[in-house]
């Protein structure tokens, strides 16, 4: 039986995890979760599953709810999330909480001698260098959940790093991968929230109709699988069948495919190395497929993927930069108080204005994000 904890257990990849772990019953068991703010689903979830430790974001939520369950250890803020992350009796953590903000649990967590299983990639984006160095030193597994990433993972087993030639990462193009950059101007949240395949969080929604999503997954990749930016590319293809590829030196290219379905790149996380059967799970049918298409990534149109490679080419404090703006920037055009292409914008000017600090330590990196978020804050 393996114990975990689940940072982000309200959300759209943590929701699914509870799927998961509800199919598998005598393999998973979930021994601590963190929330947000939805108290009601927080609710549900100690009642059905029976954790030790629950966090949410907010005091006033904690204490409403240590009235409610008392003999459950309630904790709250950032310090909630890190104690949730190094749960004494978990074996694993699965990251899924957005932002930035996992960041300091994660490094926590690998401390402590936790496999983590990582959806969160901003975390990746903002500070790879620390999570890696910090997984290397304490021999900790880090396990993509990601579907590119999860994709290429699976593709790399039995492979040896010296034999890659380069990642091909899939992008689906979003919501709005038809449209030009002039049609663009004034297309709704609503419209943006319309993913053509995967349904998701508003936050990583958006990002796939900005591109910055793929822009942050090259990032990830270029951490998770230790290779160069020139060895990842990207490629769009439409019906998010091939999660992900890898090109060999002697030319074989290896995918994995799959329905669109979060649950199975997360269920491939907690049982690795096995695999379980995962029943409720909808099976590719590749003649109902059909055909598959692929088409060349256009730059112009998709400029914060440009810039992300950019980004993580300069290493530094600039990928903490990207990332941050772009979390302000989303998170004010869910609110209604940008366009669209004012995401773009606000990332292009946070970047423009900072000057790198190389091997950025954890402290530097939360006052380049927290400066970036106020930057983009006193734009609004
Ligand atoms: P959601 O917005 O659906 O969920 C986010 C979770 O984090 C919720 O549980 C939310 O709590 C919690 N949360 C948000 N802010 C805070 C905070 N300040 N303090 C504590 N908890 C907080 O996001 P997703 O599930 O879509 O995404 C989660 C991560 O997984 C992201 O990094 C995303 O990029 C990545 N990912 C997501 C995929 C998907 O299919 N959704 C696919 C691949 C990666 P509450 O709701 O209770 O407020
Ligand atoms: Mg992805």
């Amino acid at each position: 039986m393996k114990k975990l904890s689940l940072l982000g257990a309200t959300g759209s990849i943590g929701r699914q995890t509870l799927d998961v772990i509800r199919e598998h019953r005598e393999e998973f068991s979930l021994a601590a979760f963190s929330a947000g703010r939805n108290i009601e689903e927080t609710r549900k979830i100690i009642r059905e599953f029976q954790p030790a430790l629950v966090a949410v974001a907010r005091q006033e939520d904690a204490d409403k709810l240590k009235s409610e369950f008392p003999f459950l250890q309630i904790m709250h803020g950032e310090e909630g999330l890190v104690e949730t992350a190094v749960f004494q009796q978990a074996d694993m953590l699965v990251n899924a909480v957005l932002g930035s903000i996992g960041l300091r649990p994660t490094l926590q967590a690998i401390e402590a001698g936790k496999t983590v299983a990582i959806a969160n990639k901003e975390t990746l984006v903002t500070a790879g260098h620390l999570v890696m160095e910090a997984a290397e030193k304490h021999h900790v597994d880090l396990l993509p959940v990601d579907s590119e990433h999860s994709a290429i993972f699976q593709c790399l087993q039995g492979e040896q790093e010296k034999n890659i030639e380069r990642l091909i990462l899939t992008a689906s193009g979003g919501s709005f991968r038809d449209r030009t950059r002039e049609e663009l101007k004034n297309v709704t949240v609503q419209e943006a929230l319309n993913h053509p395949n995967w349904s998701m969080g508003a936050k990583i929604t958006i990002d796939s109709a900005t591109m910055m999503n793929k822009g942050l997954e090259v990032i990830e990749a270029h951490w998770l699988f230790h290779l160069p930016y020139e060895q990842i590319d990207v490629i769009l293809h439409r019906e998010s069948i091939i999660h992900s590829m890898v090109e060999f030196q002697d030319s074989s290219v290896i995918a994995q495919l799959g329905t669109p379905d979060m649950r199975v790149p997360i269920q491939y996380a907690l049982s690795y190395p096995d695999r379980l059967p995962l029943p409720s799970a909808r099976r590719l049918n590749l003649l109902e497929a059909g055909k598959l298409h692929f088409e060349r990534m256009d730059q112009e149109r998709f400029r914060m993927l440009a810039l992300a490679y950019r980004a993580g080419k300069a290493g530094g404090t600039v990928p903490t930069v990207l990332n941050a703006a772009n979390e302000a920037a989303v998170a004010a055009f869910l609110d209604g108080r940008i366009t669209f292409l004012q995401i773009d914008e606000m990332v292009e000017r946070a970047l423009e204005r900072h000057e790198s600090i190389a091997q950025p330590d954890l402290e530097t990196i939360q006052q380049t994000d927290k400066e970036t978020r106020n930057f983009v804050h006193s734009l609004l």
